[in-house]
């Protein structure tokens, strides 16, 4: 920790930052912070993990642990940069690094996608070591403090210069204790303390958007012999809508295991008892998986996790904002995990966090007005995963939530993508997917051409039940 009297990094930025919570987005926060303040501490309500060695078990607060967690390209890319070797260090640890082209059996939109060397690359792993190996590499952080066991229960504010400067802990013994910081970063996850201090404080809570989709994921492992994969190291199988509610995911993890997660929309949720979970896996669109888990004995007891709705909280709208806080991660959009796109999100947000602050400390500014900024750029990177998880979900007539008049083409064209044969249309959905390129890329003259040319599937889509559905629309 530095001294007081010893020159401080960014006098401009001031000296301590404090992250409220210690999950993946507050640790990239973190990683981030320590770059910019001399002090920077993690107020984690959890205490420290107990076992310093694998099979790491999943925190009490973060019960999505338990099931499927892939790191898509556009996260890992923003990791490897954060801590440099991170890649090595996961598969030292047992995460399965893959090709998303080559290695992975995928199936949506009713087909399987082809088979190509894509340069994307994934790392399988179960989410406790992913978590973990983040950790560790944010525990080396000289000027990083972890403090478990902690938890914020409100944060300190002066109103004359309209900015938060601290954080009030609560503890029952020491009741409650309040600490400085000049900057502080809400990475509390989807019950976030955000919305509801700013509401209490006069600035009106954050809008919500909120699609309904009702999901279930039941998940379990199996072990499968030291045999690498059976051809892939993830097989995927998403349902069509609306006709097919259940989706179901294996991939290859540390300790030899597969990890598989059954999931299911709008009421048909999958069971918790191996009989069940085994039936409702023969009921998948597509047997591979099935035929997986048939033969094998779950290595660990099913688990289950209910997903009601995707949410996002607009900060980017409020008319007025405190200054010196932002919030990262599923604390701004908890997202239909689909597509694997939440801790990717964190990452990028975090990358424009570093951003942000490199640009006030290369201007000598103050953080004035810097969380403005970040919640604008933030609700860029999350309207690309946003509209392709809606626009998926909606597809469910059961969906709740606001539907854009232009859904319908939007859907239209993106079923084209998913049908055309052209893996360079295939290549440029996994860019947009793994959140490497932004969803206009896929509207490029080059792009368009491609998609409207290249040979569709026989099932390929046609525009009229669009411009049925858009007239609907106008008449009600
Ligand atoms: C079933 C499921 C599967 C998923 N699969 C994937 C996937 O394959 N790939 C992917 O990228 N993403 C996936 N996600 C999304 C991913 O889990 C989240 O996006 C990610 O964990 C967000 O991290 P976070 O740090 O924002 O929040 P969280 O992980 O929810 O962490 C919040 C942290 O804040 C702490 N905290 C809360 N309140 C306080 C307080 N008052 N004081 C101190 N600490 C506090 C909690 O203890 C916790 O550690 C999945 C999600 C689900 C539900």
């Amino acid at each position: 920790m530095t001294s007081n009297n010893s020159r401080m990094k960014h006098p401009n930025l001031g000296r301590r930052a404090i992250v409220v919570g210690g999950s993946i987005g507050g640790l990239l926060a973190a990683r981030v912070l320590s770059d910019f303040f001399d002090d920077v501490v993690v107020f984690e309500k959890d205490p420290p993990e107990e076992s310093m060695e694998a099979p790491f078990k999943p925190r009490k607060s973060v019960p999505q642990g338990h099931h499927l967690h892939i790191l898509l390209s556009g996260g890992e890319a923003v990791l490897s940069r954060l801590f440099p070797g991170i890649d090595r260090e996961l598969v030292k640890r047992g995460a399965i690094k893959a090709d998303f082209g080559r290695d992975i059996r995928w199936y949506l939109n009713s087909r399987w996608f082809p088979r190509f060397d894509s340069g994307l690359v994934v790392f399988l792993q179960s989410r406790p070591l992913l978590e973990t190996v983040i950790r560790r590499r944010v525990a080396r952080i000289a000027n990083i403090r972890m403090a478990y066991g902690h938890r914020v229960c409100d944060y300190c504010f002066t109103p004359q210069s309209n900015m938060v400067d601290g954080v009030l802990l609560i503890d029952k013994f020491e009741g409650k204790t309040a600490h400085h910081a000049d900057f502080i970063v809400d990475a509390t996850g989807r019950g976030s303390l955000l919305p509801k201090w700013l509401e209490k404080k006069g600035y009106g809570a954050p809008k919500e958007t909120l699609v309904g989709i009702d999901l279930a994921y039941s998940t379990t492992f199996f072990h499968r012999g030291t045999e690498p994969h059976t051809g892939a190291a993830m097989t995927a199988c998403h349902p069509d809508p609306p006709n097919e509610l259940r989706g179901g995911v294996a991939i290859a993890v540390e300790d030899d295991r597969w990890q598989v997660t059954l999931a299911g929309y709008h009421g048909d949720h999958p069971p918790t008892d191996e009989n069940g979970f085994k039936e409702y896996a023969a009921g998948l669109p597509i047997p591979q998986i099935y035929e997986m888990i048939r033969p094998l004995k779950p290595v660990e007891p099913i688990r289950r996790y209910h997903f009601p709705a995707s949410m996002r909280r607009h900060f980017e709208r409020m008319s007025r904002l405190p200054d010196h806080i932002i919030a990262i991660g599923d604390a701004m959009c908890s997202l239909n995990p689909a597509f694997g796109q939440g801790i990717t999100g964190c990452a990028l947000e975090a990358a424009l966090l570093h951003k942000e602050l490199s640009c006030a400390a290369e201007r000598r500014a103050s953080l004035t007005g810097l969380a403005r900024r970040y919640f604008k750029g933030a609700a860029k990177i999350i309207d690309e995963p946003w509209e392709l998880s809606a626009g998926e979900n909606f597809k469910y007539p059961a969906t709740t939530g606001k539907r854009s008049l232009f859904l319908p083409l939007m859907q239209w064209y993106r079923d084209r993508i998913l049908s055309s044969s052209d893996p360079a249309v295939i290549y440029q959905f996994y860019r947009v997917m793994h959140l490497m390129d932004s969803r206009y890329s896929f509207w490029s003259p080059r792009l368009m051409t491609r998609v409207l040319m290249s040979q569709p599937d026989s099932s390929a889509p046609t525009l009229e039940p669009v411009f049925d559905e858009a007239l609907e629309r106008f008449r009600t």
